[in-house]
């Protein structure tokens, strides 16, 4: 194909799709211009998880009625004029896209009007275009309303979730933006119900109640304001009794902008090293104000990371206080210090042996072990990628069959993955996806034949929960019941827990509960399945072995065992890897033997 200019309409549509991903984005850029029009009220109502219909409106200054069909044009802002600008910037927006690229992908209309002027204007647009512009009486202030979102993007309707998780993700982004203005009341409404709401008093703790309940922010610690080398930090911290196995509760701003950085999550999540078990995250909501000119924000399409001058010196100006803080509260948690860095990760998984830490995947290897695990993984690529050339070797298997030989347990490495040998080669199994993939199996197997393990509770358990976490939980009731839940509605956002799968047994069922729902309103998981299977998934992981947990020969044996009688041991049900194979072949390979 020849090289041709997109047409504006697919232009504009693919410059969309950078800043709109899904109804909760369109949530947040809107929250973002009010906040920026210094509203002190802000009001977000949707209709089927947003797909159906988004309204914001806000108490802001509103568009001067000669400017607004500007707004909507990419690239016109009132907040930036000049390049330098972009280094002293204090307005969440500046770009001048968000406007034109919701109004690109849905129909949109918008109706402001300054406190100055005595009429507002309304104006209507469909997929980019302007289709009416009209005077109309309004409040002072603006109404953003967005029907219809991705009407023309068939593509990207399609990745959208159902309605309960979209709805999970706009209260995430509303309940975040409370939390960085406190100042600011906002309130949130699913299908014409208040579900959430703040009360505009100033007081982080306050909202910390609002967002996370009672329970959690007593348990919340105040870090004080402290100034260090122009950087300030305040907010509050968990204390380390409060953990979760999501990341989720970890909310950082940097100059009033929720942010989510990896580097500055991880510098929090050390600031609670050797206080939290392995796997687990700390909660945290933490402000950042630094000079504009030394954090680059024009870094992410969203704006969702930014870029620090000096990142050390931020880690250190956070990690300091949010240390401080959690010693001076927790004196009895001595840190482990006997052996420096790997020793005391390994004193510490001695100590929290057998405590269920949730451990994800991907993220919490320390260097040393991510470079181990790079280098494994690329043998076991290689194992598969090889194979032809392999297949001289008597002891390599002819193909990757689906069953296991039987395998010989060796020991344990790391608290995370069972060493065993096969008749040929090496297997080394992660313990906690091995664990899932059994449990998953049993719970599908259960499932089948209609025996599923349920186990009734002596007494209800009264969980309270966030609005999000309710949503799903309505959404999603009858595959909860499907695989041994028994809930019932206890007024408001409480329910009563009467019954749990069985092998949810050994764990703490509220936090279990707590950590299934939200990892439901996350919806990280694989788009084709069914509800059901999705919540099994869920359900599955929580009650797995978890990395960090140190087992006895035996457990390793039980484990290996029913890995082997799996339908599909080498994976889990997330479709990772369940297991590393290195053939004989390849292990001389290695030594420099062939
Ligand atoms: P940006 O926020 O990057 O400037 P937008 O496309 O989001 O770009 O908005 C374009 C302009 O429209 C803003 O610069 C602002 O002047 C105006 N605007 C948008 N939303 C509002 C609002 N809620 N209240 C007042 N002005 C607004
Ligand atoms: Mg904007």
């Amino acid at each position: 194909m020849a090289i041709q200019r997109l047409s504006p309409d697919v232009a504009a549509k693919i410059a969309a799709g950078e800043v709109i991903e899904r109804p909760a984005s369109v949530v947040k850029e809107l929250i973002e211009n009010a906040i920026d029009a210094q509203a002190k009220t802000i009001r977000v109502e949707a209709v089927q998880g947003g797909k159906r219909l988004l309204k914001i409106s806000d108490d802001g200054l509103g568009i001067p009625a000669d400017e607004v069909p500007l707004a909507f044009e990419r690239y016109a802002t009132s907040k930036l004029s000049s390049i330098e600008d972009l280094f002293r910037v204090k307005t969440l927006g500046f770009r001048g896209e968000a406007l034109a690229s919701v109004a690109a992908v849905s129909h949109l209309s918008m109706i402001s009007r300054p406190s100055g002027q005595t009429s507002g204007a309304q104006i209507r647009l469909e997929g980019g275009e302007q289709k009416g512009l009209d005077r109309v009486g309004a409040p002072a202030g603006t109404m953003v309303t967005v029907e219809h979102l991705f009407y023309n993007v068939p593509a990207r309707l399609k990745f959208l979730k159902a309605d309960a998780t979209e709805m999970g993700h706009i209260y995430r982004i509303v309940s975040h933006y409370a939390l960085a203005y406190p100042e600011i009341r906002f309130s949130l409404f699913n299908a014409g119900r208040q579900v959430f709401q703040t009360g505009g008093s100033g007081d982080l703790y306050d909202v910390l109640v609002s967002v996370w309940g009672l329970a959690v922010a007593k348990q919340m610690l105040e870090v004080e304001e402290e100034t260090a080398g122009g950087i300030t930090v305040y907010g509050y911290a968990g204390t380390p009794a409060l953990h979760r196995g999501q990341r989720d509760y970890l909310v950082l701003f940097v100059n009033r902008r929720w942010i989510q950085d990896r580097a500055l999550a991880h510098a929090v999540a050390q600031a609670y090293h050797t206080f939290l078990p392995v796997g687990r995250h700390p909660v945290a909501a933490l402000n950042v104000l630094l000079d504009p000119a030394e954090v680059d924000v024009n870094v992410h399409p969203t704006k969702a990371e930014v870029k620090f001058r000096e990142p050390g010196a931020v880690f250190t100006a956070v990690q300091r206080p949010v240390r401080a803080t959690i010693t001076e509260h927790a004196p009895a948690a001595r840190p482990a210090q006997a052996f420096g860095g790997e020793g005391e990760r390994w004193a510490e998984g001695r100590q929290t042996g057998g405590h269920a830490g949730d451990f994800d995947h991907a993220a919490d290897f320390g260097e040393l072990s991510r470079a181990e695990f790079q280098r494994w993984s690329q043998l076991g690529l290689e194992a598969q990628r090889t194979r032809p050339v392999e297949e001289a070797s008597p002891l390599a298997l002819p193909d990757l069959p689906a069953a296991l030989p039987p395998l010989r347990v060796v020991g344990q490495i790391r608290q995370m993955y069972v060493v065993t040998e096969g008749p040929d080669g090496l297997y080394l199994i992660d313990q906690h996806a091995a664990h899932e993939r059994v449990l998953y199996e049993k719970l599908m197997a259960q499932k089948e034949t209609g025996a599923i393990a349920s186990q009734r509770l002596l007494t209800p358990l009264l969980l309270e929960l966030t609005p999000a976490q309710a949503a799903v939980l309505e959404a999603e009731i009858k595959a909860l019941t499907a695989i041994g839940f028994e809930l019932e509605p206890f007024g408001g956002y409480s329910y009563r827990l009467l019954a749990a799968p069985e092998m949810l047994a050994a764990e703490n069922l509220a936090e279990a509960c707590l950590d299934i729902l939200n990892e439901m309103v996350e919806g990280a998981l694989p788009l084709a399945r069914q509800t059901h299977e999705q919540t099994a998934v869920v359900v599955c992981k929580r009650a797995s072995i978890k990395g960090g947990q140190t087992l006895s020969y035996k457990e390793m044996e039980e484990l290996v065992r029913q890995l082997e009688q799996s339908q599909n041991p080498r994976t889990c049900p997330h479709g990772r890897p369940t297991m590393i194979h290195l053939s004989a072949y390849q292990l001389a390979r290695e030594f420099g033997r062939h």
